[in-house]
């Protein structure tokens, strides 16, 4: 459906500096297939889907699409667009119409459908992505998951072949995004073909059919989730998908650490790594072993991390330059021991650690 061939774009920047962002990408894209595009920032992922649909014209290279060279001097953008959607992490709607205007104003002026086949059309749309009952308020009185939801099912009224997301989600509250993905997840199991930029790698694994990461300006390693998530073969995708969110804490014996504070912002972890049901537990344990159980243990480092791939979440404490446990009893740790997956306790190279997967 989408062929893309020795795609090129180098921006020339207004100092005379030139910068290449996408160096020779060559894909192809069947139709039902569900593409994650995964990778660090800045290299060049938003550009390639602006390229996709022409809102950033290639340097070199050409983009074919349902047999068309859409790169082709000439070729009529319009066509493309129709089948083109496009989201993005802002939104974009227009705050000046009702959610419904928004989804219909489309649909009327280039489709030129009529108005109550375009208002039908609509409602079964907010329908799907459970906004029915805001057809007639304006998207200033939205949440970003509901205004996102919204931008979602204008881009689904003009009928596309392919919808390109642009991180969909990261301009969301962390609670928003769940009701986002789970609308995305949805037109994949319908068939819908997509090409999603993301940052939520637990999503990319359950929605794709393929992933492309993407370094340094090109497609650098192009698999189905088994393969790029749990077989990579070079070493920076490996990197990539392996990475481990943490927050250290480096806690003195001088008295003054803020507790309070560790505890929000504990909490604001979990939520931004959709794990709210964790932050009550990892807070408990948290604040029972540094209070209790290793109160009088100073300094201390305590590690929070999670793994987004695994999912496995870990409380780290870390005293230096001990070689045993300083528990007198072992048993102390018997009551954290009988909540959570496990807790492991061991001299590392340094000193010791007590590590507690939840
Ligand atoms: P990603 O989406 O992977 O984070 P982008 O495609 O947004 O990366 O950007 C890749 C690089 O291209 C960045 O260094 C960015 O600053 C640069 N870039 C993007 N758009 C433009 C532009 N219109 N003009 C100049 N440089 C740009
Ligand atoms: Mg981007």
């Amino acid at each position: 459906m989408i062929s893309i061939k020795h795609l090129s774009k180098t921006f020339k920047n207004p100092d005379g500096q030139s910068l290449t962002v996408l160096k020779d990408v060559n894909c192809e894209i069947q139709k039902g297939e569900v593409i994650s595009i995964i990778g660090p920032s800045g290299t060049g992922k938003s550009t390639l889907l602006r390229a996709i649909n022409m809102l950033e014209p290639p340097t070199s290279g050409e983009i074919w699409v349902d047999g068309e060279n859409i790169t082709a001097k000439g070729y009529p953008l319009h066509k493309m667009r129709r089948k083109m959607g496009m989201v993005f992490q802002s939104f974009n709607l227009f705050d000046h119409m009702t959610v419904l205007q928004n989804i219909i104003y489309a649909p009327m002026e280039l489709l030129k459908l009529p108005e109550e086949q375009a208002k039908q059309e609509a409602m079964e749309l907010l329908r799907k992505v459970g906004l029915a009952q805001k057809a007639d308020v304006y998207p200033s009185s939205m949440s970003g998951g509901q205004k996102q939801r919204v931008a979602i099912a204008r881009s689904l009224a003009m009928y596309p072949e392919v919808v390109l997301f642009d991180e969909p989600t990261s301009a969301l509250d962390p609670t928003m995004v769940g009701e986002v993905l789970s609308v995305i997840r949805s037109l994949a199991k319908e068939g819908l073909t997509m090409l999603i930029v993301t940052h939520e790698m637990r999503f990319a694994r359950d929605v794709s059919t393929r992933i492309f990461f993407m370094n340094e300006g090109v497609i650098y390693e192009d698999g189905s989730p088994e393969q790029i998530f749990e077989h990579p073969k070079r070493s920076a995708t490996k990197e990539f998908v392996n990475r481990i969110q943490r927050i250290v804490y480096e806690i003195d014996g001088s008295g003054t650490f803020d507790y309070y504070q560790m505890e929000t912002e504990i909490k604001r972890f979990w939520i931004k790594y959709n794990l709210p049901d964790k932050w009550d537990l990892a807070d408990e344990i948290a604040v029972e072993m540094l209070r209790q159980y290793l109160k009088d243990i100073r300094p201390l480092t305590f590690r929070l991390s999670y793994t987004e791939l695994t999912g496995e979440t870990a409380l780290d404490f870390m005293i230096e330059g001990i070689s045993a446990s300083p528990l007198r009893d072992d048993s102390v740790l018997d009551g954290i021991r009988s909540r959570v997956k496990e807790v492991i306790e061991e001299p590392t190279s340094r000193g010791f650690r007590f590590k507690i997967i939840l």
